[in-house]
C-alpha cells in the first residue's frame, strides 16, 4: 500500500511569497520544463513575479515557495 502518491508531472504547485513582507499571497502552478527551457534559451525566468500584495498594498516581487502538496 502506497500512502503518498507521487505524481511526476512537469507542472508543480507552488506558493507565491511576497519578498517584502514574506506573506504567502498566491498559489500557482508552473511548468518546470518551461523554466528549464527558458533558462537554456537565455529568456527571463518566471520568478520573481510582480504581484499585488494586500499587506504591502502595492506590487511587489513574489518568489516561488517550495512546492506544495
Ligand atoms: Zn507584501
Amino acid at each position: 500500500m502506497a500512502a503518498g502518491k507521487k505524481k511526476k508531472g512537469p507542472r508543480q504547485l507552488v506558493g507565491l511569497q511576497c519578498t517584502e513582507c514574506k506573506k504567502h499571497n498566491y498559489t500557482t502552478t508552473y511548468n518546470r520544463n518551461n523554466e528549464i527551457l527558458k533558462k537554456q534559451s537565455g529568456e527571463k525566468e518566471s520568478f520573481p513575479l510582480s504581484k499585488y500584495c494586500k499587506v504591502c498594498k502595492k506590487h511587489t516581487a513574489h518568489k516561488a515557495m517550495k512546492k506544495l502538496k
